[in-house]
């Protein structure tokens, strides 16, 4: 990246966005596993606190907030805690697929560049990652 442009992205902020790489803490997966598995059959959302290290993302916190309706439902708050330190979300699907609906979507898009769905049976291998636009991407766990 240029100078200049790695200055506006400074300014705008928009350097937080820029990685190559993307780390989850264990603690943070034992975390959703467990909102998962208690909030069940309900989905529940969280955010993904962390920050950037020579180019990688590293999440080592969940932001929760204990929503009382459903993600899916139209009633969902979208008054979402984006801060400095938040760079996506995680929310739980109650049956066997992690892929992104319609409504994920859009809630991607409005809400960070990373963006975790876990699935029944609830553990690691059902946890998928996606950037802002849905796009399937990688991330190991440390
Ligand atoms: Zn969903």
């Amino acid at each position: 990246m240029g100078w200049i442009k790695e200055k506006i992205y400074r300014f705008l902020e928009l350097d937080k966005f820029v990685y190559d790489e993307i780390f989850i803490s264990r603690s943070v997966i034992y975390r959703i596993i467990e909102f998962a598995n208690s909030n069940y059959p309900k989905e529940f959302v969280a955010f993904l606190k962390g920050k950037i290290l020579n180019k990688r993302l590293i999440i080592n916190d969940l932001v929760y907030q204990h929503f009382k309706a459903g993600f899916h439902s139209a009633s969902v708050n979208k008054q979402l805690p984006l801060g400095r330190e938040i760079f996506g979300t995680i929310h739980s699907h109650p049956g066997y697929s992690n892929g992104p609906s319609y409504q994920d979507l859009l809630f991607f898009n409005d809400n960070g560049t990373l963006h975790l769905i876990i699935c029944k049976p609830f553990n690691l291998n059902s946890i998928r990652a996606y950037n802002a636009l849905g796009k399937e991407i990688n991330f190991k766990v440390y």
